[in-house]
């Protein structure tokens, strides 16, 4: 990334870091884009960043000052941002990303994984393959919701006839079954 001013310090974190880390993607946004597509089951991204917030005077205080302040950017949002280099123009630096996912026809989605940069500790690969692995995570469970409660009529049936009682729960997936080829159904 030898395209950043050469004034730039390169003692404090900055987001090449994350451009090093996902080099196929060089925007937030992009990341996003490339999370959703490449699941199965069509994970979100969020993106946790830091800046300075200019606090205006006012009674209490008779200059300007400066707050440094944290908050979560979500999907489709990201694309306000740019790319890495430009979120650094911007003053906004990425701190942590978050994966998780919701499954269709469900109610609940999978547990949100949380995966915090430390720059001064973690290379950028590292860091890469700890958040590969929590999209992962994310998937199995996906997977695992799916299979937990997409069961078809023809599963439910296969399921009475072994006297388990669904009272009630959503059916499981029956993975030899002919309707659905043990895939499920949307629900
Ligand atoms: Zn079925």
């Amino acid at each position: 990334m030898n395209d950043y001013p050469p004034e730039y310090d390169n003692e404090d974190p900055d987001n090449r870091y994350f451009a090093q880390a996902f080099p196929d993607a060089d925007s937030p946004a992009e990341l996003y884009r490339q999370v959703y597509k490449y699941t199965d089951c069509g994970a979100y991204l969020s993106v946790q960043i830091q800046y300075y917030k200019t606090i205006e005077p006012d009674g209490f205080n008779e200059f300007p000052d400066e707050q440094l302040v944290s908050e979560w950017v979500n999907c489709d949002e990201l694309r306000r941002f740019g790319t890495w280099k430009e979120m650094d123009q911007q003053g906004v630096l990425v701190t942590a990303l978050l994966v998780g996912s919701i499954v269709e026809g469900v109610d609940y989605g999978t547990d949100n994984i949380e995966v915090v940069a430390d720059q001064t500790e973690e290379d950028p690969s590292d860091y890469r393959t700890r958040f590969d692995t929590a999209l992962s995570e994310v998937e199995r469970e996906a997977e695992s919701i799916w299979n937990d409660t997409h069961g078809c009529e023809s599963c439910k049936a296969h399921w009475v006839d072994e006297g388990i009682n669904l009272d009630g729960e959503m059916t499981p997936i029956w993975f030899d079954c002919p309707d659905c080829q043990g895939s499920g159904v949307i629900i």
